[in-house]
């Protein structure tokens, strides 16, 4: 393992200087993720800096109604959140089925959103990897590729995003507040990762001197009414085959809102907007939300192993929907 110094920040401010005082420095919070990636070799930072120690470790109700969630509030915090758990269950039980409690205790929000893809030919430092070396190749397009992504692919990479929590925070509109040399912005969640395309080593649009401080979450009334949904080889400690976040509001028999996120099928955190337009303003019905979710996955693009996400998608999206619109009813 390459040597590496290490700071703790007290604040924002003084951790965006440390940073910017190494060449490839980088944030750590929780470590679940990072740390493995260090040991490994395939993170080799000059410097790790601290960020677990900064103010921002709380969650405040917003004017509006929204949340404003710190980066360094752990997981397991919003998960148990009163009031994430009443006006967001979605967010609430994505976190529940992320990974086991003791990281869940550990992890950060801002580390669950830098963590990176889980592709064993990642991890493995013998294998061919675009992600870890530019143009080296990928050997997971004639690999085992079971896990990996069916949406928004590429020729150099097929790798899926990892995270549950983004999945719902996608889908509930979030937004990705950061500092840095410059000043401060705010990034959609939608618009925060890249898809792989020519470059998949460049995974979001934050530059290296920017910190990620916060997660606003807008008031979204009809959002009491969401459901996560993880599909898994096993109950516990296993990540996504395929994800459904999705919050959906109904007058009068019509869908009149609807937020639909898909994990474990691309790079990122997938916005379904194709099958939010095909259901908006249409008959809250089975087959509604059928054609809606065909409609998604008619542009997905199998490997060898992964054909069958999409009918688990397609099937896992009508089945959230029904759930949400005849409570004790869908299959
Ligand atoms: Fe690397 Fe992406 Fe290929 Fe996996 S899918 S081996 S992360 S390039």
């Amino acid at each position: 393992m390459k040597p590496f110094a290490y700071a703790k920040a007290v604040d924002a401010a003084t951790a965006i200087t440390l940073r910017s005082q190494f060449a490839t420095a980088r944030f750590l919070g929780g470590g679940t993720n990072l740390v493995d990636l260090v040991r490994q070799g395939i993170e080799r930072p000059d410097a790790l800096v601290d960020v677990t120690g900064l103010p921002n470790d709380r969650i405040d109700e917003l004017a509006d109604g929204g949340l404003s969630v710190g980066a360094a509030v752990r997981n397991t915090a919003v998960a148990k959140h009163r009031l994430v758990r009443g006006r967001y269950p979605a967010l609430a039980q994505a976190i529940v089925s992320g990974a086991s409690g003791q990281i869940r205790n550990m992890a950060t929000v801002g580390g669950n959103l830098m963590q990176r893809t889980r592709c064993d030919y990642f991890y493995d430092m013998a294998a061919n990897c675009n992600k870890r070396h530019p143009g080296s190749g990928c050997d997971a397009i004639d690999g085992f590729n079971r896990m990996h992504a069916i949406l928004g692919t590429s020729e150099r990479c097929i790798a899926a995003h990892p995270s549950d929590m983004c999945v719902a925070l996608t889908a509930l509109d979030a937004t990705i507040h950061v500092e840095g040399t410059r000043g401060e912005r705010s990034i959609p969640f939608d618009a925060f990762y890249h898809l792989p395309g020519d470059t998949p080593h460049i995974e979001t649009v934050l530059q290296p001197d920017e910190l990620i401080t916060s997660v606003q979450i807008p008031p979204l009334g009809f959002a009491n009414n969401s459901i996560y949904r993880k599909v898994r080889d096993r109950s516990s400690y296993a990540f996504a085959l395929v994800s459904v976040a999705a919050a959906i509001a109904i007058t009068d028999g019509t869908i009149t809102a609807v937020r639909l996120a898909l994990g474990g099928v691309a790079a990122k955190p997938w916005r379904a907007h194709v099958a939010e337009r095909a259901l908006l303003g249409n008959a809250a019905t089975p087959e509604t939300f059928r054609r809606a979710a065909e409609a998604e996955l008619a542009s997905a693009r199998a490997a060898s192993h992964n054909g069958f996400k999409i009918e688990l998608a397609t099937r896992t999206i009508t089945g959230v929907l029904r759930e949400l619109t005849e409570p004790g009813d869908a299959r």
